[in-house]
């Protein structure tokens, strides 16, 4: 990693007429220092001024840490002892020229620490550093679209190894472990495993359970992992024997939602009328009301960011922008569907990240 990215980030906070950029433990932090801190109740915190000086504050025993994710040939560290108060660290770094007018904190820093800063510096406006940062991170590189391409052959991999795990008589719980190891034999983390059988599968965030597998069930299954700090996120649908009733009729009009969404995705494509293009298809087959989500996240170093595919979002994508396209519908008490591939957002149009099959997998 070299500065490129905190170069960049030192020009937003000049063009947002901030005096510098806090930054707690969080994706945030690891895009612009490449370090993964721990949040926790000692405070770490970048300080980047409008002038590009960047320090890391951060607890003396995590300073071994730092220096291995290599964050110490970006920024200077200044460690803190046990007995020292961080804040005031902080603020000695920041009124070096006097009190900042404003400075903007990262979205994820955790309020005990926001407030005290606030304190200490009571002549400072604070802002949210989500629109400095933001744009920055929603353009994906050649190197991150590359990175999210290889993630989504992992999950691909994955996938290909579900349906024989998928066998009456076993737990959701049980294909959930076997499932995280195989997301492990592909990426370097887990990052979530929804196996939704049967009425589970109604509930979108559903994760696992000791339900028990049977003839009949349908079974949603959604998962994702980090590899190479990039995530993968992706949803088949499966059966086991014969479909219930209405099931194959309804995972054909889910099917020509999720591709007229995709169809529907280029530059300068408006999130809102993405949304539509799933929404209609699903609504004139009569099941509007059980669309229940909106149909998709943006996805990167975080499974979920910016943009959102979502009927409010009426800011164009641009090329390098990488997102979910993830339609579900979803009967109470009976089942579940989504069929979610990752997109990227080229030069001309669109190009998917995961290429399985998307009717559905007969399993068992
Ligand atoms: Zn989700
Ligand atoms: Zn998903
Ligand atoms: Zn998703």
């Amino acid at each position: 990693m070299d500065n490129a990215r905190l170069h960049a980030a030192a020009g937003a906070i000049r063009d947002a007429g901030l005096d510098a950029l806090l930054v707690g433990p969080s994706a945030d932090l690891r895009y612009l220092v490449g370090y993964d801190a721990h949040a926790m109740e000692r405070l770490t915190l970048l300080v980047l001024s409008a002038d590009g000086d960047a320090h890391l504050v951060l607890p003396e025993l995590e300073a071994p840490a730092a220096r291995a994710s290599g964050a110490a040939e970006l920024v200077e560290l200044v460690a803190w002892t046990e007995t020292e108060d961080p804040i005031a660290v902080v603020q000695r770094l920041l009124t070096r020229s006097g009190e900042p007018t404003a400075v903007a904190v990262s979205d994820r820093l955790y309020s005990v620490f926001t407030l005290r800063l606030q304190a200490a510096l009571p002549g400072t406006a604070f802002r949210a550093s989500g629109p400095v940062l933001g744009p920055l991170r929603i353009i994906k590189s050649p190197a991150e679209q590359q990175a999210l391409r290889a993630a989504g052959a992992a999950i691909d991999a994955v996938h290909a190894a579900v349906p024989p795990l998928l066998r009456p008589g076993r737990t959701e719980a049980e294909v959930g472990r076997e499932l995280s190891e195989l997301i492990l034999a592909e990426h370097d983390e887990v990052a979530f495993v929804i196996v939704g059988s049967g009425p589970n599968g109604a509930s979108p965030h559903h994760a696992v359970s000791d339900r028990v597998l049977a003839p009949g069930d349908a079974v949603v299954v959604d998962i994702g992992g980090v590899r190479d700090g990039y995530c993968s996120d992706m949803t088949r649908n499966y059966v086991i024997g014969a479909p219930p009733e209405r099931y194959a009729e309804l995972h054909a009009v889910l099917a020509s939602a999720q591709e007229a969404a995709v169809r529907a995705v280029a530059p300068g494509a408006i999130p809102a009328e993405i949304d539509r293009a799933a929404r209609d298809v699903i609504a004139d087959a009569g099941y509007g009301e059980r669309f229940i989500h909106r149909t998709g996240h943006g996805i990167g170093i975080e499974v979920h960011e910016d943009p959102y595919i979502v009927a409010t979002n009426t800011t164009p994508v641009a090329a390098g922008m990488a997102f979910s396209i993830e339609p579900g519908i979803y009967l109470p008490g009976r089942f579940g569907m989504r069929i979610e591939d990752i997109v990227l957002v080229t030069g001309t149009g669109v190009e998917r990240v995961n290429h399985r099959p998307r009717e559905v997998l007969v399993a068992g």
